[in-house]
């Protein structure tokens, strides 16, 4: 009668052993895409602040999106322009975009099953990538520890796919559309696009240099792309105008301006994330109801900026 409590205890010691304790950290999660970490996390000192709120996984857009650790789909769909789909895994969550769903709310998926299909628009060095974030509760947790070794191998082929992304970026921004590269600013409808055009004050035939989004007083602004507000200005034409700076895209400068807004958010100097509120449309200059003109310079000068939308 001996021997049982001492092979159950035996049995428990060889659990524990074969089991290590959990640990905090590392966790064996699958990649949800197979490109290599181009954009690491970065998160916020201060809540207000940008920062990147988790990682950049280089891909090709249409490339299978897989869920990093098991769990039940509890967001999929549209966020500020892109779609987003949450994964809830207990006691913490993961968040993919942009991904086209092929979930939906409520689905229980295994770690590796398909949740939909990578979009263009987050801009990232080298090309379209996938990006993952890792929340429990409010605190931003670093997505690279989702993985086994806490740490993503690079494929041999790493290099040459950053390579071959960014040139087919680069063909699409020469070949003058790009779609997803920017996400419409405000929710509307496009009235006034880019173009020659009888201006509605002056009644003169000018270049209108943007698009006008119908959108209400009040209504949010968003960064259309990452990048930092590099100006905030007031004329009597533009009335409030901000600049975002989105460094280089496909080999190009690109660089968005919002005017007409009621009021800013966004400082100068601050970065910004695309789809981050930046200011409110209103009707200041010379304007004739709120709305927000939304202009795209390439490289210094003035392009439609439907070819980005
Ligand atoms: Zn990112
Ligand atoms: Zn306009």
């Amino acid at each position: 009668m001996v021997k049982l409590p001492i092979l159950l205890i035996t049995l428990i010691g060889l659990l524990v052993w074969v089991v290590p304790p959990t640990v905090a950290r590392a966790q064996a999660g699958v990649p949800p895409v197979s490109g290599p970490i181009v954009r690491g996390f970065d998160p916020p000192a201060e809540d207000w602040q940008t920062g990147h709120r988790g990682i950049d996984l280089l891909a090709e857009p249409e490339t299978p999106v897989v869920a990093a650790l098991a769990g039940q789909v509890t967001f999929a769909g549209m966020l500020a322009g892109r779609g987003v789909i949450v994964v809830d895994h207990g006691d913490t969550r993961t968040t993919y975009e942009p991904v086209a769903a092929l979930v939906k709310v409520g689905a229980q998926v295994n770690a590796g099953q398909q949740l939909g299909t990578l979009s263009l628009g987050h801009s990232c060095p080298g090309g379209s990538c996938l990006h993952l974030g890792w929340r429990r509760g409010s605190q931003y947790l670093d997505p690279s520890l989702l993985f086994s070794t806490g740490i993503r191998l690079l494929p041999t082929n790493a290099a040459a796919l950053a390579v071959s992304l960014a040139a087919t970026r680069q063909t699409a921004m020469e070949a003058g559309s790009a779609p997803g590269v920017l996400s419409l600013p405000a929710a509307g409808v496009i009235g006034s696009g880019f173009g020659m055009r009888l201006h509605p004050i002056f009644h003169q035939w000018r270049l209108h240099a943007g698009v006008d989004i119908g959108a209400g007083c009040g209504q949010a602004i968003r960064a259309a792309a990452d990048g930092t507000v590099v100006g905030r200005s007031f004329d009597s034409a533009s009335g409030n105008r901000l600049t975002i700076d989105h460094g280089v895209i496909g080999g190009h400068r690109v660089v968005t301006v919002y005017l007409h807004a009621a009021s800013y958010s966004a400082r100068t100097g601050q970065q910004v994330t695309r789809g981050q509120v930046v200011g409110a449309v209103g009707s200041t200059g010379w304007s004739t109801g709120c709305h927000l003109h939304f202009g795209v310079a390439l490289d210094g000068t003035a392009v439609d900026p439907q070819r980005f939308l």
